[in-house]
């Protein structure tokens, strides 16, 4: 009799694929779903399904984790098997250097990577004032990184229009289209000039109708949850009716993170969108839970230190808009702390994918679990051509999420009333290419099966 790693015995099996739910047992070996059956299996290790359900590992489509072991580890602990790191135009270059290193000294869960222009690429070539646009040479010699990252295994190509101004359309469309030789995907922090800015999504729509380019939309809420999420929903709508390969992503937050250095804070933004200095506190470092004022504002743009700060910003309701559209697929925007504390920072870190599974489906309603389920699982499985990860099938990858749908909920706050870094609950384990990581509320220091995953 074939004896398994680990079986999970009688449990609620989720398969995002057909859409069911059925009681089963899961076979596990050498780090896949090696069985999933009603008969009875055997395992070195059994684990008991009680009232669990076993769904495939989420996925994060949009985080910026980076090989960040901490950041990681709240990551995991929410049931994020996979998450996609070098967003919004930062993140690491040299790209076979960081997956060599990430697989030697190995990771609590699997990374994928884009690799960033608006930070990343356009320092590399010597653009140091976001607002000015790149030379046709620069533009050259960030098309020749590019192509050399893609063969290195990036899954695309990020932008984070909103921190580079300057960047001209001839840029992006010169890159994009390196994206689209490559079939590698483009992930879009859009441009956003005011926040009323729905121009800055055309843009984006309009990057894959003419480069054929598969374009990620990111962190939608943060970008368009402003009280104009009809409109922008539309015009995506509208260019997926028209055959425009756009996606979208987004949290489970109104209020977004970034560093106090970035052009989103630069004095002209802040009065363009109409914030008040006590509509931004300070997130991370000595000054964590004191709201801006025009000193510590001066001060903090002045000095060193590259504080993460936090912004009340967007309508709720518009977040459950926009995660009911089913081209759009839940993400945490999560990311370190500059201080390498993650006691602070933003409790997206840790509460994003309990808090949808909490709001939008047990106490909203909005949506069944299973459909909650296709959203963290198989659809970002796909928008990033992932076939063996975000399925419930023989042959997968064992990257699973068993937790209590009863049950499961985000326990982390924003600084002032709570942690962000507060462990949801409901979550009994996370498994991780066919090793179990967290259990019992617990991580599994040490164990690190998570890969740095080469796409090409
Ligand atoms: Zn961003």
């Amino acid at each position: 009799m074939n004896i398994y790693d680990i079986v999970i015995k009688n449990i609620k099996i989720a398969n995002p694929e057909q859409e069911t739910i059925f009681k089963g047992n899961i076979g596990l070996k050498n780090g896949k779903i090696a069985q999933i059956t009603s008969k009875n299996i055997n395992g070195k290790r059994v684990i008991d399904g009680k009232n669990y359900i076993a769904s495939p590992g989420f996925i994060d489509i949009h985080a910026h984790i980076d090989g960040d072991i901490s950041c990681a580890e709240l990551s995991l602990v929410q049931g994020v098997t996979t998450t996609v790191g070098g967003n919004c135009g930062g993140g690491p270059m040299n790209l076979e250097k960081f997956f060599n290193t990430q697989n030697k000294n190995g990771f609590p869960i699997n990374q994928l990577q884009f690799i960033g222009h608006s930070f990343s690429m356009r320092h590399k070539v010597g653009i140091t004032n976001p607002y000015v646009e790149a030379s046709d040479n620069e533009i050259d010699n960030m098309k020749d990184i590019l192509e050399k990252e893609f063969c290195n295994g990036a899954i695309g190509l990020s932008f984070g229009l909103e921190y580079a101004p300057g960047s001209s359309f001839k840029e992006v469309i010169a890159l994009s289209k390196i994206a689209s030789k490559y079939k590698k995907l483009i992930s879009i922090h859009t441009r956003l000039r005011a926040p009323d800015d729905l121009e800055s999504l055309r843009e984006a729509v309009r990057i894959s109708e003419l480069t054929g380019a598969l374009v990620q939309v990111s962190h939608f809420v943060y970008q368009y949850g402003t009280g104009i999420m009809t409109e922008a929903l539309d015009i995506m709508d509208k260019a997926r009716d028209m055959g425009v390969k756009v996606w979208a992503d987004s949290g489970m937050y109104t209020s977004f993170a970034t560093g106090i250095s970035t052009s989103v804070f630069d004095e002209n933004h802040i009065r363009k969108f109409g914030w008040k200095m006590s509509d931004l506190f300070v997130a991370s470092g000595s000054l964590k839970g004191h709201c801006l004022t025009k000193n510590l504002y001066e001060d903090l743009r002045s000095g060193n230190e590259n504080a993460i700060i936090i912004c009340n910003t967007g309508i709720e309701n518009e977040i459950y808009e926009a995660l009911l559209r089913n081209y759009v697929v839940l993400s945490s925007d999560s990311g370190p702390s500059p201080t390498g504390n993650m006691e602070e920072g933003h409790p997206q870190n840790a509460g994003t994918f309990p808090r949808f599974f909490r709001k939008m489906v047990r106490e909203k309603n909005y949506i069944s679990p299973i459909e909650a389920i296709k959203k963290c699982t198989l659809i970002p499985a796909s928008i990033l051509g992932l076939k063996n990860k975000g399925r419930m099938a023989v042959g997968c990858d064992a990257d699973l999420v068993v937790f209590d749908l009863n049950t499961i909920c985000d326990k982390s706050k924003f600084l002032g009333n709570g942690r962000p870094d507060a462990y949801p609950e409901g979550i009994y384990c996370v498994i991780v290419n066919g090793q179990v990581v967290f259990e019992n509320g617990k991580i599994k220091k040490g164990i690190l099966p998570g890969r740095a995953i080469e796409i090409n």
